[in-house]
This record gives C-alpha cells, sequence and structure tokens, in this order.
C-alpha cells in the first residue's frame, strides 16, 4: 500500500502530503477480548478502511480498553486513553501524531466538561483526533477550530442527553441498557420460565430442576421422550416437545443473555451476549456439546427416530447382502420383520422375483445378543464414580473444544474482510486459540484413554443381567442402539430362501461369526458356544 494519493482538504490543511502521520488508535472493547462483539468488528472495519484511505497513515500502537465502560467514565481515569493522556503530558508520543477513534461518545458517555477537558487537551498538545463515525479531523493546525470545540461539546452533551428525539433515545436506552446488563445491572425483568425476578434480582424457581433433567435427558433420547419422561416424573408443570426442543436451544440455560440484532421484525443476528446474566443451570461448554447433539440429530441418517415407539436396537446396523438397509415392520399378527428395502420396490438382487426379503426381528435380535459377551456391553453399564469424574471432565473438554473452533472459524471469517492492519491482530489471534485448542486436544487424548484403560480395568464387574434390564425399557434400548452405533456393529443377512438365512456379524469392521439360520434353529461356524 505505498500508493501516492494527495491527502484530502481536511487532512491537508493539517498534515503535509511528504509527511508520515503517526497513528495511534483506540478501540474499546465493551467485552472480554477473545469475544469479538458486533461492535468491535465494526470498529476494526472503520480502521481499515481508515489505513485504505490515507496511505501515509502508519499505525504507531493500538489502545484497547477491554471490560471498561465508557458509560460510567471509568476509562477515564483508569483505562488506556488516560494513559495516552499521560504519555502527551510526558511528550513521549511522535510528532505528527493523530489519534483515531470511533466517535467521542467512545472516549465517554458521561458527557460534560471532563470529557471535554480530556479530548481538548489532546488537542492542545498538537495531537489531532479523527473520529471514523463521522469521518471528522480535530486539530489545533487548523485554521478554524471554533466550529470543531463546540461540536465536540454538543456530541459530548447529547451522549448524556435525554431529550433526544424518540428513535435515537429508543436505540441508545437499548444500548445503553446492554452496557448496565454487562456491569450487572437489569436489562429486562423478562426471563425464562424457569427462573424468577425478586427481590432485584434473578433466581431459579420450581421448574429449573425439570430443565435441568431435560439437558441430562437430551443426550439418551428425542424431545418428544424428554417430554414424556418429565411428566411421568411429575414435575410441577407439563412439558411438550416443543418446549423441550426451545430450552435446550436457550443461552439462558448456562445464564447467557442474548441480545439480537433486528432487521424488518426479525431477528438477524448475535448483537451480544452477557455472560452470567441469569442463574446458570449447565456451563456453557456443556450447552455446546447439548448443541453439537442437537446437530448430529438432524442428521438425515439419524432422523425420524420415533423414539417413543422405540423397539429397533439394531436400527441402522442390519443391512442385506444387496447393499440394502432393513426396514422394521410391524405385522397385524404382532410379529415385527425386518424387510429389505430394497426388495419392496423389486431392487433386491437376492429376494425371489415378486417377494420381499423379511426376516422375523426378534430372531435376529436374539442371535445378535447372543455375541454380548464379545461386545464391550460393560462401556454403557458399569460406571465407578472415578470413570464417571472422568468422562465428566472429557465432556467439558469436548464442549470447549466446540467452543474453540467457533471462535476459530469466526476469526477466520473476520479476517477475509479485514485488510492488513487489523489482520496483524486477528492473526495473533487466531494463533492464540489454535495453539489453546491444541492443548485442548491433546488433553483430551489423554482423558480418553484414560477413560477408555479404566474401562477395560472394570470389565469384571460387568453384569449380563444389566443389558436385559436395559432392553427392558424405551431409553435403553435406545441407549443399547447408540453404543452398538459407537462399537460400528453391523450385521449382513444373506438370503437363501424363505426362512434361510446367513447372518454375518462385524465388531470395529472385524467379522465376529458367521450364523446360519434355519426354520429348526442356527449354527454357528466359528464361536462352539452357539451349537
Ligand atoms: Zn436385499
Amino acid at each position: 500500500m505505498t500508493v501516492k494519493k494527495s491527502l484530502p482538504r481536511a487532512f491537508s490543511d493539517v498534515f503535509r502530503d511528504d509527511e508520515t502521520i503517526n497513528v495511534y488508535s483506540y478501540i474499546r472493547f465493551s467485552s472480554k477480548a477473545q469475544k469479538l462483539g458486533f461492535s468491535e468488528v465494526r470498529q476494526l472495519e472503520q480502521l481499515n478502511r481508515f489505513f485504505e484511505q490515507y496511505p501515509t497513515a502508519r499505525q504507531v500502537e493500538r489502545y484497547e480498553d477491554l471490560g471498561v465502560s465508557a458509560f460510567k467514565g471509568k476509562n477515564l481515569k483508569s483505562g488506556q486513553l488516560a494513559k495516552f493522556v499521560e504519555r502527551i503530558k510526558s511528550k513521549e508520543i511522535l510528532p505528527n501524531a493523530l489519534l483515531l477513534v470511533e466517535s467521542f461518545d467512545r472516549i465517554s458517555r458521561v458527557g460534560g466538561y471532563d470529557a471535554l477537558e480530556l479530548i481538548i487537551s489532546i488537542i492542545q498538545a498538537d495531537c489531532g483526533i479523527y473520529t471514523l463515525f463521522d469521518n471528522r479531523l480535530y486539530s489545533k493546525r487548523k485554521k478554524d477550530s471554533s466550529v470543531d470545540i463546540s461540536l465536540i461539546q454538543n456530541i459530548l452533551e447529547r451522549a448524556n442527553d435525554e431529550s433526544r428525539n424518540k428513535s435515537d433515545r429508543i436505540s441508545d436506552a437499548k444500548a445503553r441498557n446492554l452496557l448496565k446488563g454487562e456491569n450487572g445491572g437489569i436489562i429486562t425483568k423478562r426471563c425464562p420460565f424457569w427462573v424468577d425476578y425478586a427481590d432485584g434480582k434473578f433466581v431459579l424457581n420450581e421448574h429449573a430442576e425439570a430443565v435441568k433433567r431435560a439437558t441430562e435427558l437430551c443426550f439418551d433420547i428425542g424431545f418428544q421422550s424428554i417430554a414424556k419422561e418429565l411428566n411421568q416424573e411429575g414435575y410441577p408443570r407439563k412439558y411438550s416437545a416443543k418446549t423441550i426442543s426451545n430450552i435446550l436451544h436457550q443461552h439462558a440455560i448456562y445464564g447467557s443473555y442474548i441480545a439480537m440484532e433486528w432487521d424488518a421484525g426479525k431477528p438477524i443476528q448475535i448483537k451480544k451476549e452477557i455472560k452470567g446474566y441469569y442463574p446458570a443451570l449447565i456451563s456453557e461448554s456443556e450447552f455446546h456439546r447439548i448443541s453439537a447433539k442437537l446437530k448430529e440429530r438432524q442428521d438425515p441418517s439419524l432422523a425420524g427416530r420415533k423414539a417413543q415407539e422405540f423397539r429397533n436396537i439394531l436400527r441402522g446396523l442390519v443391512f442385506c447382502k444387496c447393499g440394502s438397509t432393513f426396514r422394521y415392520h410391524s405385522q397385524k399378527s404382532l410379529y415385527v420383520d425386518l424387510v429389505c428395502l430394497a426388495s419392496t420396490v423389486g431392487k433386491c438382487s437376492y429376494a425371489t422375483p415378486g417377494k420381499g426379503v423379511r426376516h422375523r426381528y426378534a430372531l435376529v435380535e436374539s442371535i445378535f445378543l447372543a455375541y454380548q459377551s464379545l461386545i464391550p456391553f460393560h462401556q454403557i453399564i458399569v460406571k465407578t464414580d472415578d470413570i464417571k469424574a472422568l468422562e465428566k471432565e472429557h465432556e467439558e473438554i469436548s464442549g470447549l473444544i466446540i467452543l474453540k473452533e467457533k471462535a476459530l472459524s469466526s476469526n477466520f471469517a473476520i479476517l477475509e474482510k479485514s485488510s492488513e492492519s487489523a489482520q496483524k491482530y486477528i492473526l495473533s489471534r487466531i494463533n492464540e486459540v489454535s495453539h489453546e485448542l491444541d492443548k485442548l486436544k491433546i488433553d483430551e487424548h489423554k482423558l480418553s484413554l484414560k477413560i477408555s484403560s479404566m474401562h477395560l480395568a472394570s470389565k469384571s464387574d460387568f453384569n449380563v443381567v444389566e443389558i436385559y434390564r436395559l432392553l427392558l425399557t424405551e431409553r435403553g434400548r435406545i441407549k443399547i442402539n447408540n453404543f452398538l452405533h459407537s462399537q460400528k456393529i453391523k450385521l449382513i443377512i444373506n438370503p437363501i430362501k424363505k426362512k434361510f438365512f446367513e447372518l454375518d456379524i462385524y465388531h470395529n469392521e472385524e467379522k465376529l461369526d458367521t450364523i446360519d439360520v434355519t426354520p429348526d434353529g442356527y449354527t454357528a461356524r466359528y464361536k462352539p458356544h452357539l451349537k
């Protein structure tokens, strides 16, 4: 960016074409640094545009006020800007200097003479101020600065003035409300149904327990079943699948208040998130883990599961030799069959023409269960407290990993839109997050190794009866099905003729056995215990 451009008029009054402008920029981050909110991104973008527009400008330093609220005027006294003024006074600032700010009310919303004094003292020290918001340059080098001074005063006054026009007042009141929320104040008394507003603060109410329960259940069962389960457990109110879905998507379950950016009556993006606003039921990482789980459910291969009638523990695991899947099909006779899907449309190469390939589900299930000892079933049943604690830790880390990955991708998204000066900052953020992510992944790996070795050690505690206990309930059967998926169980049926078939059982890509099934019974080829 060394293109020689002559400075626009306002600038040529103050800076010479052949001189470098030494820029000190001041960005106020209202929340923690890793959260680039809407306003931060906007400030960075404005900063980029400035440097594109003025090639003679060179960034010397950037000041950032992190988490210091301009609303309370704190950054006047204790923030980076105050330090900047100190440095001006002790003449540590380069000549031909320019301070870049978004607007004066970024410097202070306090208004009045304190802020005015601060701004004037910067200008007096021959440091120009440029406000990105309205593209105005303030400098004592300007021929006539009386207009500027009254303008500054006006802006500062306006920032604290109650008698603005209505739309201004509403949007500013909203912004101020948000700032208030960040500082522990109340933005709105409206709250989710499991929270009450009492004596000036938010407290969990009688519904909190059920909501917490839903966050636990959602890993095993769908919305419909959670609602059913909660209603059976007799909480103070009734739940529907829709309510459950609603709850599990709300940031409020981990205590966050979300302010949305609205457009034409529709929320378009998150404007601001205020953490710790409501009492939290779960951790933030747990929330992200739940979100990931819900997303996974939307996967077409898992969709359509009717949890309330869930019987098929082999769902998605049984395949016909022709490659097609088997559908679980209830007969009027109350028997349940597995039907080769391709055979129902005459596309199964193993079917007798005009006939479907179907076998009794119960038979296939009982043959499969005879192999339970070869599958590490204890992993879903036996859990010592130690393993549970480690698994909890593992869940937390998994949640954090999701969180960091999100942060990383949003930083990348911002990177594309930014130019040089901001890129440097964002790249350093990306490095930082990548580094944290690597570390988390190493921890996660270590933990999962530890957990699996502990599982192995506890194998002897395993009780076969436990599997059958699980088989009795809908939730248990769903749990088994999920578990079998995680174990990469695969059953392949090779149809021979009516009531005759071969069944191959695979575990983790490895063949366990082939079983020959006839109307009189079945024989395993490799495992003698089935003879
Ligand atoms: Zn088939």
